[in-house]
């Protein structure tokens, strides 16, 4: 700063704006406005799942004499697969708070990657199919890695059903296809989907912690918007690394690359 006269004294005037601060207050504003839509959100979907549990269990209880098996197995399943449903919701939020505490620790063992691939495509069947989405797989016949098996396992969940989640409605033919890649000492995990794509304003923002893209609310698919972010630690916390291509209208690919031994 330039000296300046002042009451017959020489006087320095620093003038000092802290730009960092004002940015960081921008980005804290932002988040406690994503976590606000995320507690509405949450609530919404631990409220939807409750309402039809207890509606089926009411029916049941009140109509016990009138119900033939068909319709009490029916009825199960429901209730069934509701109780999933807020098991998962539940299990994602409890991640996310090991995630911001950093206590999500790993446990790795050596296990087959293309037998839990099969896995994940047998667990997501019935969803897929509630869509209207064929789930694919390509690649090696066996792939024995060292890495948490069950954190492995979410991370595909995650995808595939990220998959499903945004496929295109106006798609006759839609899928979901996870690829594996053997390069020397690492896999290359591709999950790819011919769905709705993410706009281009909003991919660098989509692992970022409750983050999810405005206009998608038209299609009134639920979540969270940790499912990403719970990913990208996973991966992370595996020495990986986890990056997309997304092209609006076309669809999207995820890729995992993991270490493949110790
Ligand atoms: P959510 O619970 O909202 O699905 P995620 O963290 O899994 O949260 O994803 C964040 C956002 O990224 C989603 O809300 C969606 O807008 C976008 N997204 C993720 N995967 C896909 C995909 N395969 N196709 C299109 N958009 C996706």
């Amino acid at each position: 700063a330039e000296p300046i006269e002042y009451e017959g004294q020489r006087q320095v005037l620093v003038t000092i704006t802290d730009v960092t601060n004002t940015k960081e207050l921008e980005r804290l504003k932002q988040i406690d406005a994503l976590k606000t839509e995320f507690i509405a959100n949450v609530s919404h979907e631990l409220r939807t799942p409750l309402a039809a549990i207890r509606a089926y269990v009411e029916t049941i209880l009140n109509s016990l004499d009138e119900l033939n098996k068909t319709m009490l197995k029916d009825f199960m399943k429901t209730v069934f697969d509701e109780t999933l449903h807020l098991e998962n919701l539940v299990n994602q939020i409890l991640d996310f708070a090991k995630i911001e505490q950093k206590t999500l620790k790993l446990e790795k063992t050596w296990f087959d990657l293309v037998e839990l691939c099969q896995e994940v495509i047998q667990s997501m069947g019935e969803f897929a199919k509630s869509k209207q989405v064929s789930l694919e797989y390509e690649g090696p016949d066996q792939l024995i890695v060292f890495a948490d098996r069950m954190r492995l396992r979410q991370v595909l969940m995650n995808l595939v059903s990220n998959g499903i989640k945004y496929s295109n409605p106006e798609n006759r033919y839609k899928y979901v296809k996870i690829k594996l890649e053997r390069l020397n000492d690492s896999v290359i995990i591709a999950v790819s989907d011919n769905g709705i794509g993410i706009p281009k304003e909003y991919q660098s923002r989509i692992f970022e912690k409750f983050f999810r893209v405005q206009s998608f609310k038209d299609y009134k698919v639920e979540g969270t918007g940790l499912g990403l972010t719970i990913c990208k630690e996973i991966v992370e916390l595996h020495g990986g690394k986890i990056w997309f291509e997304s092209e609006p209208g076309k669809g999207s690919i995820f890729y995992v690359k993991l270490n493949i031994g110790e």
